[in-house]
């Protein structure tokens, strides 16, 4: 188990660009704030930040997701946010655009995208009360394996093989303490799903 986050394990094909349009990351901004708030996203006291949040450009595959080394601003600015146009899981490439270098978790993002087109939206966040329950509780959950490798995005590949993505849109990590995922048809789908785990957990 780590907390490397910061570490980017995948290569990463990036152009920078003037920052995006506030418009696109409106809706993440909104509810990244929240999440803030409650300390779901965030930066440990060694620095290394935690948590980020994914939606998918309306009718396409690119999705937008919150910057690297972003989790200790409270409040993020378009110029903050990155555009993902597409990952190569043979040679494990994030190709992206933007102001900012995507969060080293997009490529999870992206295997989370693959298991439904209509998965529209992720939330990544840390809670060790919440992950523990998801652990012990009846949760999807992925194997112990290291996190952010090519063979973490197989487990969850195989994982949902047998399961509808989109009536279990949340998961823990066994193997990335704290770290646990949701996802849904929306934003405000995926955010509603996690506080009703959080409302389990408090
Ligand atoms: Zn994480």
């Amino acid at each position: 188990m780590s907390q490397n986050e910061g570490v980017v394990k995948y290569s990463l094909d990036f152009e920078e660009t003037s920052s995006l349009p506030f418009i696109c990351v409106e809706e993440i901004e909104e509810i990244r704030v929240d999440l803030f708030a409650l300390g779901l996203i965030g930066a440990y006291k060694n620095g290394i930040g935690f948590g980020n949040i994914s939606q998918k450009e309306m009718g396409s595959s690119d999705f937008f997701i919150t910057g690297t080394q972003t989790g200790h601003l409270a409040e993020l600015e378009a110029k903050d946010y990155s555009l993902v146009e597409r990952v190569d899981f043979d040679t494990f490439t994030t190709y992206a655009s933007g102001a900012s270098k995507p969060s080293s978790e997009a490529m999870t993002h992206a295997c989370i995208y693959k298991l439904d087109e209509n998965i529209n939206a992720i939330i990544h966040v840390h809670n060790e009360k919440l992950w523990r329950y998801m652990l012990k509780n009846d949760f999807v959950s992925t194997s112990d394996v290291e996190y952010g490798s090519l063979a973490m995005t197989k487990d969850i590949q195989k994982i949902y093989c047998s399961l509808d993505a989109l009536e279990n849109k949340s998961f823990v990590m066994k193997g990335h303490f704290e770290g646990v995922f949701i996802f849904g048809k929306n934003l405000e789908e995926a955010k509603r799903e996690l506080y009703q785990v959080m409302a389990k957990v408090l």
